[in-house]
């Protein structure tokens, strides 16, 4: 149900997440199947189902959001070597939970282009 998703329901504290770090406006969490040795989701507490969507909030927290994600790329120690955050958009862009999420990958030399 697209508005009882997992983010959700760990958003409501009814399923446990390994918090990196939490504000009035994001939570970010390491994904439960790591694809890199650094993998994060960066999830907003305000519902956005897309990215697609995104024109719907302001520039301000557009901008926030961001600047959040780059902030706790730094926290994870990212910074020196790089990393790569994606969001995925909708069926062909491979998004299964329909709540907007940044990921965040590092840790390891990321290979390109994605699949
Ligand atoms: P996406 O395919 O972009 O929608 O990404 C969804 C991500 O959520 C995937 O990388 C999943 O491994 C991750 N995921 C699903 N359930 C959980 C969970 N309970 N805790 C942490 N990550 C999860």
């Amino acid at each position: 149900m697209a508005h009882d998703t997992i983010f959700d329901r760990i958003l409501a504290g009814d399923i446990p997440a390994d918090t990196v770090y939490e504000d009035e406006d994001v939570l970010a969490f390491r994904d439960i199947n790591p694809q890199a040795p650094i993998h994060v989701l960066v999830v907003p507490k305000h519902r956005v189902e897309r990215f697609a969507d995104l024109a719907d909030r302001s520039d301000a927290w557009i901008g926030r959001f961001f600047s959040t994600v780059s902030r706790i790329a730094g926290l994870l120690g990212l910074n020196e070597n790089g990393y790569r955050v994606v969001i995925n958009n909708g069926k062909d862009g491979q998004q299964s939970v329909e709540y907007l999420h940044a990921h965040i990958l590092g840790g390891r030399g990321l290979s390109w282009p994605p699949g």
